[in-house]
Formats: C-alpha cells, structure tokens, sequence
C-alpha cells in the first residue's frame, strides 16, 4: 500500500472535509491584503465544490491542489476595493479576477454565452470564514499538478491521499460535468435535440 504520509492537498482539507450546513446561504470572501483587502459577497451556497490541479486556478501559498467551487454569476457582488481587481488572462474562457496587490483570485466568470459553463462563476470559499459552505466532492485535472513540477513518483501517493479523503481523482473534470459539456456540444451540433 501507498503511504499517504505527508502528502498536502490544500490546508483547507488536509485534516479532514468539513460538511456544508443545510440551509447555508453564503459568505464574504477577503483578499490577503492585509490593508483595504477586496472583498466579494456570495449571495448563495456554491456546488461542484473540488479539488483541482490545473496551473490556472489560484492556489495558496504551497498547496499542489485549490480549491473551486461555482455559484450563479448574479450571486457574486463585489463589496469593497473591486478597484484593485484585474483580469489575469481576457483570452481565457475563465477571466480570472485577482487582487493586483495580493495574487489573490476573488472570481473567475466566463462571458462566452455558448459556453457550457456560461452562467456559473468560480470561486474559492476558503477565502471566506463561514463556516457551511459545500465541501468538496472530487479532484479535477490531476495529473496537471505534474506540469506546477510535482515529482511524476509522487502522483500514486497523491492519488492515495485524495481517495482516502473520500475525493476520486479525475485527470479531467467529473464524469457528471464531463457529460454535462458533451451534451451541450452535442444540442449545439444538432446530434442530440436542442
Ligand atoms: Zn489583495
Ligand atoms: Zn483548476
């Protein structure tokens, strides 16, 4: 058997999942500055919640996974300091917007209308103190962590920790959302109805 030994996720999950609260209706989220911090309501509990290893999600100091969730665009509201907000990459299908002081991503939206996500915006509720919000159900994209220079040897050690935490390793999103982006080609191509 593996040992899963000093393996880190992410700080939020390393000593076990926390579980939403029913009812729970969403938080504030804060930057890292330590003065003027941007700050961003969001008006909702979030769902898909997980761990992901992509090079582009916002990770916090050391972590190989962040953490994502997605909540309804018109939940997301910027409260204070969205003057230091910019947009990591405008190309990108996910505009991420980060606290210029601090790296911090506060949230990533997507303005393409024909994207399979289009609606939905991206957010890491650990940067709210809430307690509530939904805990993460799977990891996405993990053989990427490998391309943020994680050891190849160490990836059946990571994938040991993340099953043990109760969250399967995918090396591409969830086999529900997988579906859910084939589906939404397929309507748009005429292969299943509209
Ligand atoms: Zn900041
Ligand atoms: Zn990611």
């Amino acid at each position: 058997m593996t040992s899963t030994q000093g393996v880190h996720i992410h700080p939020a999950i390393d000593q076990g999942i926390q579980q939403g609260s029913p009812g729970f209706s969403g938080g504030v989220l804060t930057c890292h500055c330590a003065s003027n911090p941007v700050k961003v309501r969001i008006g909702a509990q979030t769902a898909h919640n997980h761990v992901c290893g992509c090079t582009k999600c916002w990770k916090p100091e050391g972590a190989d996974f962040s953490q994502v969730a997605v909540v309804a665009r018109d939940a997301v509201e910027v409260l204070e300091n969205g003057d230091k907000l910019e947009v990591v990459n405008a190309d990108a299908p996910i505009q991420r917007h980060r606290c210029r002081d601090c790296g911090v991503h506060m949230y990533g939206r997507i303005e393409n209308k024909d994207h399979p996500f289009y609606g939905l915006d991206f957010v890491h509720t650990e940067l709210s103190p809430e307690p509530g919000w939904s805990p993460p159900e799977f990891a996405a994209f993990v053989s990427s962590v490998i391309e943020s220079g994680v050891e190849p040897s160490r990836m059946d050690a990571i994938r040991s920790r993340l099953r043990e935490l109760g969250l399967e390793p995918y090396d591409a999103l969830s086999p529900p959302l997988m579906d859910a982006i084939a589906t939404h080609v397929a309507k748009k191509s005429g292969a299943l109805p509209a």
